[in-house]
Order: structure tokens, then sequence, then C-alpha cells
């Protein structure tokens, strides 16, 4: 309900109860005003964030951030759902070090990097904890990812996608990928 003081039409707020101009209103007819209304979207979009599905949807939204900044043309068909079943399998433990973690500390990782033409596909990720993820650069963690955990990627790979070729296909880019670390280190 519109009231008019000092010839300002104005309205009470029905959260905060301030009587406040119009024009603090996103439009007539909302019963909060504009900076309540930001406020509660605030604590809905922290609160959905918070949520395994926030978080995933978070990750492929920075995913695909980085894929169309870089110009990468990789393979790209990787869902929301799909980042939540990768979260579940692994159910709080880091595919690197094999860490239990809370949720929160956990994040989705590419296998192969995007940057060196890894898809973001569901077979191409795993879930990482930050210390690992921060080191995600670092190859050798990669390599001995791939050479230690031979049966657990082939696992998680059937997981993903049933398809044993993807289990070869990510091995011989792997490897090649330990063949350069090594040929660097001499
Ligand atoms: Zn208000
Ligand atoms: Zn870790």
């Amino acid at each position: 309900m519109t009231i008019v003081i000092d010839n300002e039409p104005k309205r009470m707020c029905f959260k905060c109860e301030q009587v406040k101009l119009n024009t603090e209103f996103y439009r007539e007819g909302r019963p909060y005003c504009k900076e309540c209304e930001r406020t509660d979207a605030a604590k809905r979009m922290r609160e959905y964030n918070g949520t395994l599905r926030g978080k995933a949807s978070q990750a492929l939204q920075s995913s695909h951030k980085t894929i169309k900044k870089q110009g990468y043309e990789v393979l790209d068909d990787l869902t929301v759902e799909q980042i939540i079943e990768v979260f579940e399998f692994f159910d709080g433990v880091c595919a690197y070090c094999e860490g239990k973690f809370e949720q929160s500390q956990l994040s989705m990782d590419h296998i192969i990097p995007l940057s060196k033409g890894g898809a973001n596909t569901q077979s191409n990720i795993v879930v990482a904890c930050q210390s690992c993820n921060k080191r995600k650069h670092d190859r050798e963690i990669r390599a001995r990812f791939a050479k230690e955990k031979h049966d657990e990627i082939h696992r998680y790979i059937k997981f993903v996608s049933g398809d044993e070729s993807l289990v070869n296909e990510l091995e011989e880019v792997v490897l090649k990928m330990i063949s350069e670390k090594e040929r660097e280190s001499k």
C-alpha cells in the first residue's frame, strides 16, 4: 500500500518494517524492499552453494568459463547430474591422496587437465582435496595416480561410462604424460 509523505510515494517493507520510497522496491506488489530482497537472495544462494547440487553447478560453470576464456577445443558434455554422481562415488575421499574430507573441502578436478586437451566429460573428472588441488599442475601426482591406481581408474571409468575403450584411451594419455615427465627430469 502506497502512502504519500512529503510528496514522495512511500510504503512499508514487511520484512524490515521501515517506511521507504517506492523506488526502494523492485515493483509494486512486492512486500519486501530491495535491500531485504537482496539479502534474502544472497542467503538462498549461500544455502544452495552449500548443497551438493549447488557445488556441482558452480564447478560446471567454472569449467565452462575456463574453456571459453582459454579457447580450449575439448569435448564438453559434462552435466550437473554427472558431477553429483562423481562426488557421490568418491563419497568424501580425495581421488589422489585418499584422505577423507568434508564435502565442502573437496572440489572437482580434471584427471587430464583441460589445458592438455583433457575433456570436460564425466570420465575425466575426479574429486580432489584442497591440498591436492593446489598441486593440480604437478604432473608427478597425476603420474602416481595413474601408475598406482590403475585398478581404481579402471573401476571408476567403468562406473561413469561403462566403456572399456575409454580406459585404454585415458591410460595412453596418462602414460604419455609420465614419459614426458621422466624425460624432463633427466
Ligand atoms: Zn526491508
Ligand atoms: Zn588429496
